[in-house]
């Protein structure tokens, strides 16, 4: 199969910034999160997208894919298969290794002991149409792992220490020299002692055996800003997953669904509703009650109203993200024809409407016909 191209999948171009790569990715990443998205090519979706923001934010791994394509990143981790040359792409540490070997060695090293930061995560959060209106504190529990606390993240036993790994010197890595006709071939492979970790742990920790990590249900309270709107992504800094060798944590993506409102819809920070009157309101006039999300309001009809007319209720729309104020609330009156009349209304109702109604109908059908031909 072959694998469609990082930049295509973003929708970019070569060359595009770190800054474009990453808006790009968060608006593709909204759209495909298996949570939102129930597509059933969703997730395979989701999934190449991860993928090309993963080496193109890396810019290590970026470079070399723009030199090289996916042979010069391609290394396990859903990629597909095995790398150049029939090796396990599990054999090897990471990026560093391969390019290492297309270029004999001669590549940068790296450290299994430097610190990096962990990886991001992301959730998603339904709320009501009123919390994002109002804003709102809540407390949602997401299971993470967290650096464990009896060894502290080294994974030895408490009162004991990981040695460092004699085969490799804790470098996590290990050479092996080949004489080829094209020359001297280093190839440097994750050492297989230690696996790449650089230490030897001789008695794990029982809580978490090992691995320096336990997973956990952590409660986290998230600030819904007033005004936010469906889609949005709240980033809480630090809660993502723990670093590795006390690097920094990553960080937690929260991304936002709000609730629709059986009466409002909102578009932007304006809100749109419908409200009905009656013949003689949209005829004489009238000042009629109106809901808003802050209480009811009144608001003056005035006479010979049609149906379908908006009425604007300046700054009763939601409150803005970004700058003061609020949007508007559009009203539109939809005016209601009764249909159970009695004898007696319905005379009236010829009497007022016996010399105006065809008036009317006449400039609608002038309106038409000019219309359809095109006028
Ligand atoms: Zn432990
Ligand atoms: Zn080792």
């Amino acid at each position: 199969m072959s694998k469609r191209d990082y930049y295509e999948v973003l929708g970019l171009n070569r060359g595009a910034s770190a800054e474009e790569i990453k808006k790009a990715y968060r608006k593709l990443a909204r759209q495909y999160h298996p949570d939102v998205n129930k597509a059933p090519d969703a997730e395979e979706k989701f999934k190449e997208i991860k993928e090309a923001y993963e080496v193109l934010s890396d810019p290590q791994k970026k470079a070399s894919y723009d030199q090289f394509g996916h042979a010069g990143v391609n290394q396990g981790a859903g990629a597909g298969g095995a790398g150049a040359g029939g090796f396990d792409p599990s054999d090897f540490g990471g990026f560093g290794d391969i390019f290492d070997m297309f270029f004999g060695g001669g590549g940068r090293r790296r450290n299994p002991n430097a610190p990096r930061q962990g990886a991001d995560l992301q959730y998603s959060l339904t709320i009501e149409f009123e919390e994002a209106y109002f804003g709102a504190n809540k407390e949602i529990r997401i299971p993470k792992e967290e650096i464990c606390p009896e060894c502290h993240g080294s994974g030895a036993k408490p009162g004991t220490t990981p040695e460092t790994c004699s085969f490799c010197r804790g470098t996590g890595e290990e050479e092996t020299v080949q004489q080829t006709p094209f020359g001297r071939i280093v190839n440097r492979r994750t050492c297989h002692v230690c696996h790449g970790k650089g230490k030897i742990i001789r008695e794990k920790c029982p809580r978490c055996q090992g691995s320096g990590r336990i997973r956990q249900t952590k409660t986290i309270s998230v600030t819904i800003p007033a005004g936010i709107d469906d889609g949005s992504q709240l980033r809480i800094s630090g809660e993502g997953e723990p670093g590795i060798n006390g690097g920094p944590p990553g960080d937690l993506y929260i991304l936002l669904r709000v609730k629709s409102h059986s009466f409002f819809e909102r578009e932007g920070d304006d809100l749109y509703c419908e409200v009905p009157i009656n013949f003689a309101q949209a005829a004489l006039g009238a000042e009629i009650e109106v809901p808003t999300m802050g209480g009811k309001v009144h608001l003056k009809i005035p006479a010979g109203t049609q149906s379908g007319t908006f009425f604007r209720l300046k700054g009763k729309g939601f409150p803005r993200l970004r700058g003061n104020g609020q949007g508007d609330q559009h009203v539109r009156v939809i005016v209601v024809t009764p249909k159970h009349l009695t004898e007696r209304q319905k005379e009236l109702l010829r009497e007022i409407f016996a010399e105006e109604l065809p008036l009317h109908q006449d400039t609608f059908f002038d309106k038409m016909k000019k219309a359809f031909r095109g006028e």
